[in-house]
């Protein structure tokens, strides 16, 4: 069973002197047995693909080592994937408007862009929020 677990967040602008605004994400966490179903779902979807691709003509050639050689890679990237940001959100610290956090990797800090004055904004675990 996945775990989700929402963390709160500070959303700040590369301009320093712009005080942080306050967030929260959800990060979905899997459990060992839901990675390996997840890597297996999308390694069967690529091979299906190399399958499909036998009978194209010429293209085979290429595709169908292709579609066999990413499945190996989606299957080994599946595995390891233990957790994702799957949603969240803030205010922007620029215009103070309510954005959602798009889903994304869990690798901190996070990147987004404001949906309403589009300025790239930096999300950090609130620990490292504090000013360096
Ligand atoms: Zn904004």
């Amino acid at each position: 069973m996945s775990q989700k677990i929402s963390i709160p967040v500070a959303i700040r602008l590369d301009d320093p002197a712009c005080p942080p605004s306050l967030g929260s994400v959800t990060r979905e966490v899997w459990s060992k047995p839901e990675r390996n179903l997840k890597a297996m779902k999308a390694a069967l979807l690529t091979m299906g693909l190399a399958i499909v691709c036998v009978f194209i003509p010429i293209a085979h050639f290429i595709l169908v080592p292709g579609f066999l050689f990413l499945t190996v890679l989606v299957f080994i990237g599946g595995m390891n994937v233990q957790s994702a940001i799957i949603g969240g959100g803030g205010s922007c610290p620029k215009c103070q408007a309510a954005f959602e956090v798009a889903k994304s990797a869990d690798r901190w800090p996070l990147k987004d862009v404001c949906s309403h004055c589009q300025v790239s904004l930096k999300i950090f675990l609130t620990d490292e929020a504090q000013p360096s």
